[in-house]
């Protein structure tokens, strides 16, 4: 008996799909980068076409595609990405300051992109950290 075509999968396996992902070949070293923070679970890396003059990635060492991928069982790494934000732009110059009368300076974007219509272009969830003095030569 002819056996039927089988449908292709319309959910890939995310553990397949990071065997093709450039930011999991990044966290593997077998790609390089300018990295500048790495722990057991986040890698931060200059941004290769830098839309600003502080333009940083920071990544999950764990293969998700996107932010629409995560759930409450994200909650801790998502916390430790944000809280390493602050971090992160103090050591490249563009922490928030406040002079003495409360005027803040400084300052950068934080972006998460998901999906085709948020602008994602690599589907390994990232965060942007954009920033530095304006004005920025990519506007984002
Ligand atoms: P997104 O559009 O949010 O998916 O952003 C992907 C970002 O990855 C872009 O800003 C690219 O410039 C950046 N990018 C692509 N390839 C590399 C690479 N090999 N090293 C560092 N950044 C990269
Ligand atoms: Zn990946």
């Amino acid at each position: 008996m002819k056996r039927a075509t089988p449908a292709k999968p319309t959910n890939p396996d995310p553990k397949a799909a990071m065997h093709h992902c450039l930011f999991c070949k990044i966290a593997a070293k077998q790609i390089p980068s300018a990295i500048v923070y790495e722990d057991e679970e986040l890698l931060a890396f200059k941004d290769i076409n830098p839309a600003a003059p502080v333009h940083l990635l920071l990544i999950p060492k764990e293969h998700v595609a996107t932010l629409s991928d995560c759930d409450a069982s994200h909650a801790a790494v998502l916390g430790k990405m944000l809280a390493l934000v602050p971090k992160l732009a103090a050591e490249h110059g563009c922490k928030v300051t406040y002079d003495a009368d409360g005027t803040p300076a400084g300052g950068y974007k934080t972006l998460i992109n998901s999906g085709p219509d948020g602008g994602q272009e690599v589907y390994h969830l990232h965060v942007h950290l954009i920033g530095g003095p304006r004005p920025w030569a990519g506007q984002r």
